[in-house]
């Protein structure tokens, strides 16, 4: 799960799919993954629990001076002798406008507006 937030922090499209389920790399292609990856800057993963083949996280993204958050348990699959992401239940979560002086929630400890404020 955390080398999968970080290929989408640093647009690693390739690893993505590579990283998915057969099935659902059917369903995915490389430009959505990219227009994804390009339109929200992924600042911060919190992983809240995981067994063998589930993890629900938190991921925390920025869009200019929203703050999204993605609360997902995801389910992983073997494939080929490998883990490979496969479904995920998405909880609703609020976008929160960020003021300049509230934390960053990449977890710097840094006002928003010396940090990722664009
Ligand atoms: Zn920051």
């Amino acid at each position: 799960m955390r080398s999968r937030f970080s290929a989408f922090a640093s647009g690693n499209t390739s690893y993505l799919l590579a990283t998915s389920s057969v099935d659902l790399a059917k369903s995915l292609t490389q430009q959505e993954l990219i227009e994804t990856c390009d339109t929200f800057s992924f600042v911060h993963l919190d992983v809240l629990n995981h067994d063998q083949d589930t993890v629900e996280f938190i991921a925390h993204l920025l869009l200019g001076d929203q703050h999204h958050q993605i609360h997902e348990r995801s389910h992983f699959i073997k494939q080929n002798g490998n883990w490979k992401y496969d479904t995920g239940e998405l909880s609703d979560t609020p976008i929160i406008k960020l003021n300049r002086n509230d934390l960053c929630p990449c977890q710097s400890g840094k006002k928003f507006k010396k940090c990722h404020s664009v």
